[in-house]
């Protein structure tokens, strides 16, 4: 199963929703201050406690989700809704601070020691300070300097401070006074906790132990690019499809610390899987020297950018440097007659080129087109622009258009691929970046 994007869109508005119902059902009508204050500090709890779950979600890897929305648009859904949700959650302590203020007729400082003697809110108010952490160190100034890994670990307390947020909301007036709702509440928030926990922790130590994944070959593709095959048992199992990635953890010495994204540069054949890898940092760099024999775990399928995205007879591949590897695979995989497939595979001169002698094959043997647009970027003709691809591919409108590579190349192709005539709905994109 797969859900769309517009499908979790409409699923995720339709529970806001509810929870504004919910909200309406329990709310007395009061013109006194402290109740106003109080019936909105209950309708941002509830939204901001609604919208703590749904980012779990978002992030818990269910496959129905990673494979028809896609990782990429996840984590921006993830990391935009999760300002909201800070944002509610701040207001939600402003206003119920405020509530309790004006019905005590205590000054602030008084107020808060009043609140905090209770232990399930002062328990709510750690939970809010470690989500607000979580959200500081998210910030785009903060997150460039930190390194990946880095970052990853300071998300690690947004599970305790959701936790800790968990028990004052079952004591709060608008569940607290319906017993259904309370019910419901706890049912949403068991079935998230059980989602992360079966496909975060126990489905990679499930395929860790059936796969047994090993390198079989290390191979240079070009100056600052290796392809690292892997062979396993049962692979067939994992479902992988061309187009998809997994999350990897070699381990060898220097690398067992991290679990890297990388797409499958082949379909998956004979127990064996494929990813070509351009080196770009530290880890990259230290895959250079992997060996046959080491061992590796690999956590996925994910990746929405599949044969399932298809709408159209016609589909064109357009990859940017190392973004040729998902492009690789589905062209080599996706159905289709001669003159049904277009490749275009943008690179900075013909030395960048990798996997070429593969993909010129395959053209030959599928009647497909294959097309390198070589060049800086910088320079002036630009093989991307609108007028240039219809060129190339004059009955481009007519096509489905899966596109990766670099962010800039990526803003750039989708816009002149509108421009040329593509709707949007037909221009599947896959960042490789989270
Ligand atoms: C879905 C997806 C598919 C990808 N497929 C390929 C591929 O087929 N071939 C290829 O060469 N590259 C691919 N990449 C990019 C590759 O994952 C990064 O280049 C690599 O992780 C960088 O590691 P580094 O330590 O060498 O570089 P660094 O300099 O540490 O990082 C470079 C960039 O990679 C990001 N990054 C680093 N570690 C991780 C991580 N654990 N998870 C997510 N992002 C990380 C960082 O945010 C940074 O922007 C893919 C990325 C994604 C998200």
């Amino acid at each position: 199963m797969r859900t769309s994007p517009r499908a979790l869109l409409t699923g995720l508005a339709a529970g806001a929703g509810a929870v504004v119902a919910l909200w309406l059902a329990q709310a007395a009508p009061s013109l006194r201050l402290d109740a106003l204050f109080a019936t909105f500090a209950h309708l941002s709890g509830l939204l901001a406690a609604y919208g703590i779950l749904v980012m779990l979600l978002l992030m818990a890897r269910v496959p129905a989700l990673e494979h028809g929305v896609g990782a990429d648009r996840l984590a921006r859904l993830h990391a935009l809704g999760g300002r909201y949700v800070l944002t509610l959650c701040l207001a939600h302590a402003a206003l119920a601070l405020c509530a309790y203020t004006a019905h005590t007729g205590t000054d602030l400082p008084a107020a808060t020691a009043g609140l905090l003697s209770y232990p399930a809110l002062a328990a709510a108010v750690a939970g809010t300070a470690l989500l607000a952490a979580v959200g500081l160190s998210s910030a785009r100034a903060l997150r460039r300097r930190v390194r990946h890994e880095t970052w990853r670990a300071l998300h690690l307390p947004a599970y305790l401070g959701a936790a800790l947020a968990f028990g004052h909301q079952l004591a709060g007036p608008d569940l607290a006074g319906g017993p259904f709702a309370a019910w419901l509440w706890t049912v949403l928030h068991t079935g998230v906790g059980v989602l992360l926990t079966w496909y975060r922790l126990i489905v990679p130590v499930r395929q860790a132990l059936r796969h047994s994944l090993r390198i079989v070959e290390v191979r240079t593709e070009g100056p600052d690019v290796v392809s690292v095959v892997m062979q396993g048992l049962a692979l067939d199992a994992l479902r992988a499809e061309p187009g998809q990635f997994f999350r990897w953890r070699f381990l060898d010495r220097r690398l067992w610390r991290t679990a890297l994204p990388f797409s499958l540069s082949a379909p998956p054949r004979n127990d064996t899987l494929r990813i070509t890898v351009k080196v770009c940092g530290d880890h990259t760099r230290r895959m250079r020297r992997l060996r046959p024999g080491v061992r590796v775990l690999a956590t996925g399928p994910f990746g929405a950018m599949t044969a399932h995205r298809r709408t159209r007879r016609k589909v064109l591949l357009l990859a940017g440097g190392v973004g040729i590897t998902p492009m690789r695979a589905l062209f080599e995989s996706l159905p289709g007659g001669p003159g049904d497939l277009t490749l275009l595979y943008r690179a900075g001169s013909a030395h960048q080129l990798v996997l070429r002698d593969e993909l010129e094959a395959i053209a030959a043997a599928r009647g497909a087109a294959l097309h390198y647009l070589l060049g800086p970027s910088d320079a002036p003709f630009d093989p991307l622009a609108p007028r240039a691809l219809r060129n190339l591919v004059p009955d481009l409108p007519e096509h489905d258009v899966y596109l990766c590579g670099p962010p800039g190349m990526t803003r750039a192709a989708v816009s002149a691929l509108k421009r040329a005539g593509v709707p949007a709905p037909r221009i599947h994109t896959e960042r490789f970046a989270f």
